[in-house]
């Protein structure tokens, strides 16, 4: 049986992971999670360092998706997600680095858009057609361009906050016969994270252009995280003698969460590292008090500045199902900015490795874990980021000059958007219409 779906809000309509890719959203406005999580040893038990990305991406998504995605299916949405792959570096007995900044714009969050997209692509029917609507900060436009460019039946709805548009290709654009629509919104990120939902929300207007979207809330994004887990796993299993523990850079949580459903699918795991900046309020919750959301602070590592993270109802309902079991499962840490910078100090003068600032917040808690006493166990670390997109601060803590790859060099380029509109859902709508 294929994995089910339910709001966080209510146990009472489960739906298939293609519904839940293509709502997005419960109408209850709760996030889609796990109805049940499939046991997926079988799998995770057997490979090993043979196995390719690819391979293992093939195996594991049609075994928890049987009955919606058939092992072609899988094997075709694979190839044509990936042409980027992690990449595990043990660097000694206590420390390895999963790198997952290969993707085309340097950051994880490659491998969940582009999996989504490659899916969606084989579980649309012929005559199915699907718009994506996605809010954009930082790069995460770019990737999402990159990852359903030229997939039949799409089309990619990009909203801008105020600011610059960078990094997209106007060939790409629906007016020039590809299939972007960049659209900027007078207003803030929030504000086109609040329209997205708006737009979810006008079922009418949802069904008649197949509205979905592909921010991080969409468990399409999250579930292709789980492989990388697996990956840095089975990589693994013939050195591990004492514990295996992940430190992962934190944010919004959807990489941590990711972790523990590679965990629930029963990849042997000890624990994961929450490494958060300054913005650690989320701290307080895992150590059992109330939620209370901090004031946003500016800190070294961006991505990590987030006062309430996106996946706190997934996040709240392990707690909820077994907060006993959490509290030795999640491990949260703070790290500055002081600290940030000699973690990737540490890394290139003990291990020759280039962190960026995210990486390195997830080194120093691995590092601070490592030399509790009693500890004995394997960390790995999560390389979440390109140090080049951060190669002056990486430079001066490390001295070294950052090479930048060819491929982020149109990142920085300024582009138009082909309309800029008012933060109001009659303003978007009208906009998606004159599109298309
Ligand atoms: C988004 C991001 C993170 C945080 O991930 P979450 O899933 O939001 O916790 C960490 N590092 C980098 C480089 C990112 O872009």
């Amino acid at each position: 049986m294929s994995m089910q779906f339910r709001s966080t809000r209510s146990n009472d309509s489960l739906v298939s992971f293609k519904d839940a890719i293509l709502q997005c959203l419960p109408m209850d406005g709760g996030l889609y999670v796990p109805a049940s999580v499939l046991d997926m040893r079988q799998y995770v038990l057997y490979m090993d360092t043979e196995t390719s990305y690819p391979e293992l991406v093939a195996t594991v998504a049609p075994a928890l998706l049987q009955g919606e995605l058939n092992p072609f299916s899988a094997a075709r949405a694979a190839e044509s997600a990936f042409d980027f792959e992690p990449e595990l570096k043990q660097l000694d007995d206590n420390f390895s680095v999963l790198t997952l900044c290969n993707g085309p714009t340097g950051v994880f969050k490659d491998y969940g858009i582009a999996f989504l997209a490659a899916v969606m692509e084989e579980l649309l029917k012929n005559d199915q057609q699907a718009m994506i609507l996605s809010a954009a900060r930082q790069d995460t436009g770019v990737s999402i361009a990159h990852a359903f460019s030229q997939r039949k039946g799409m089309i990619s709805a990009i909203l801008y906050p105020s600011g610059p548009v960078r990094g997209l290709d106007p060939k790409s654009y629906i007016t020039n016969g590809g299939n972007v629509i960049p659209i900027q919104i007078k207003g803030t990120f929030d504000d086109c994270q609040r329209l997205i939902i708006e737009a979810i929300n006008d079922r009418p207007f949802a069904e008649r252009y197949g509205i979905t979207c592909a921010n991080a809330i969409n468990p399409g994004r999250l579930l292709p995280q789980v492989f990388y887990y697996f990956y840095a796993f089975i990589k693994l299993k013939k050195i591990l003698k004492g514990e295996l523990i992940f430190s992962v850079p934190t944010g919004n949580f959807g990489n941590l969460i990711a972790g523990l459903y590679a965990w629930k699918m029963g990849m042997p795991v000890n624990g994961f590292i929450a490494a958060m900046n300054a913005n650690n309020a989320f701290g307080d919750y895992i150590r059992g008090k109330e939620f209370k959301p901090g004031k946003l602070i500016q800190t070294n590592s961006p991505a990590l500045d987030v006062s309430v993270p996106s996946n706190y109802e997934r996040l709240a309902s392990f707690y909820k199902e077994a907060p006993a079991v959490m509290r030795n499962m999640v491990f949260p840490d703070t790290i500055d900015n002081d600290t940030t910078i000699n973690a990737m100090e540490k890394a290139w003068k003990d291990y020759h490795i280039l962190l960026d600032p995210h990486g390195a917040v997830a080194f120093a808690a691995a590092r601070r874990l490592s030399q509790t006493a009693g500890f004995n166990g394997h960390v790995v670390v999560l390389a979440t980021g390109h140090p080049a997109k951060h190669a002056d601060l990486v430079m001066q803590a490390t001295g070294q000059q950052i090479d930048i790859p060819e491929k982020f060099s149109n990142l920085w380029k300024k582009t138009d958007p082909m309309a800029t509109i008012s933060p109001q859902l009659d303003a978007l709508e009208g906009a998606i219409a004159s599109c298309c």
